[in-house]
């Protein structure tokens, strides 16, 4: 009998474990990851960004998470020997219009508490020399690292702390007692005090599995990179972002300094045909006949029709793609836009047909499911990961 288990080997599920550990270290706990290792989904194929706080609701948990794990990120870092580069970010606006939604992101990061610096036109060619745009805005406290090396960090001093792993157990049947959880997996059940649910791209399925109508289901969303050849890599010296329409929730093709030394352009925002498919042909009939009898996520693509074709042509045809990019980097040709691996967002989306926009958690007698964490959540996974201490700490005190 453990008296916690963990679902999920991302980041939040490392970071959860990690901290549970700490809090009650002669408690019996264990991680349970369908996959082979640490990372292996949303964790280890996103941009890498620490993010700094600029884009979310002033109060939400988004806008207080992030500030906290941008810092927290940095000094868990310093602390496990993990590289990463405060490099911090350029908002760049290309025309009229983006300089008005620029000025309302201007007034969020005041209201969000950042540092920053409006920057004119020539002040961004002078930091800037191969990009354009009629202002921008400078973030300093925007970084880079390698989450999937942090999570493997979690994940190691969760061990050092005597906490148990196990890969390759893919939880099929949950089973939620008065004194217990019953985790049914495919090598072997285990039974648990209480359970935490850190499934990503499965975790509606896994409230689900407890029985309980989640009230949201994940729309998978890829992201699709490109890599710029190597004699690029230093045509940005921050990260480079356009200004996002406020009515989607991704932020737009940006230029993305990784911390191994490249720069990668992306990532888009298509609906996935599979919820872990990251190649282009991954289709998934039982994942794409779930989605298109949901109607939360019917209602979603129909308002969104127009922009999700843009998308769309934009992902099969690269010069589309090119074009989003190149309005504030004009010198990138195609021939610059190598192949990358792209990633899977996972998006909740209410059964009304609204994309949920902050962090969101579904609460049982005995467990604790993140149900929305989107990107800024690997910045944030030290916070979110105190957080869901905090809610287990209730359960076991009520
Ligand atoms: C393209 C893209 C770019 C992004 N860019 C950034 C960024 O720059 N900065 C940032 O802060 N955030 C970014 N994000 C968001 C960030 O990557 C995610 O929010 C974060 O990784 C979520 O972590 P997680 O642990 O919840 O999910 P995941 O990393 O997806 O982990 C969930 C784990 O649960 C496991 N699991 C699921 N079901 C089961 C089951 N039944 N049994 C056992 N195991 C199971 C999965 O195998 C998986 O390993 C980005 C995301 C994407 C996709």
């Amino acid at each position: 009998m453990y008296d916690f288990i963990i679902i999920g080997g991302g980041i939040l599920g490392m970071s959860t474990a990690m901290q549970l550990k700490q809090a009650y270290p002669d408690r019996r706990m264990l991680v349970v990851e369908k996959e082979r290792e640490a990372a292996r989904h949303q964790t280890g194929h996103n941009s890498g960004v620490i993010h700094a706080g600029v884009y979310y609701t002033p109060g939400s948990l988004k806008a207080r998470f992030c500030l906290e794990g941008n810092r927290a990120t940095k000094a868990f870092c310093d602390a496990h020997g993990i590289a990463y580069d405060t490099c911090g970010k350029l908002l760049v606006a290309t025309n009229e219009q983006e300089k008005q939604r620029m000025e309302a992101l201007w007034e969020r990061t005041a209201a969000n508490g950042l540092e920053r610096e409006w920057l004119s036109s020539e002040a961004l060619k002078e930091r800037e020399p191969n990009i354009t745009g009629i202002a921008g805005i400078f973030v300093p406290s925007s970084g880079i690292v390698d989450y999937a090396e942090v999570t493997r960090a979690m994940a190691a001093e969760f061990e050092r702390l005597g906490g148990e792993i196990r890969f390759g157990a893919e939880v099929t049947a949950l089973e939620e007692r008065r004194q217990e959880v019953v985790v049914t997996t495919s090598t072997g059940e285990f039974t648990g005090r209480y359970l935490v649910s850190c499934s990503g791209l499965m975790a509606d399925r896994v409230v689900r599995l407890l029985g309980r109508d989640p009230g949201f289901s994940i729309c998978p969303f890829r992201g699709e990179y490109y890599l710029l050849p190597a004699e690029h890599n230093a045509i940005v010296n921050h990260l480079i972002y356009p200004i996002p329409d406020p009515s989607m929730p991704f932020l737009g093709v940006h230029l993305t300094r990784m911390i191994d030394g490249s720069v990668t352009v992306g990532p888009n925002a298509v609906l996935a045909l599979a919820r872990e498919g990251y190649r282009k042909r991954d289709v998934s009939l039982s994942d794409m006949a779930r989605m298109f009898s949901d109607p939360g996520i019917l209602r979603v693509l129909g308002k969104n029709l127009r922009p999700g074709l843009a998308e769309m042509k934009n992902s099969l045809h690269k010069r589309g793609y090119l074009e989003l990019v190149r309005k504030y980097c004009p010198s990138l040709t195609l021939e610059d836009l190598e192949p990358y691996p792209a990633g899977v967002r996972a998006q909740a989306v209410t059964r009304d047909g609204k994309l949920v926009d902050d962090f969101l958690f579904v609460n049982t007698r005995r467990t604790v499911n993140v149900g929305n964490a989107p990107s800024p959540a690997a910045t944030s996974a030290l916070p979110i990961g105190a957080h869901i201490v905090g809610k287990v700490k209730e359960l076991v005190e009520a």
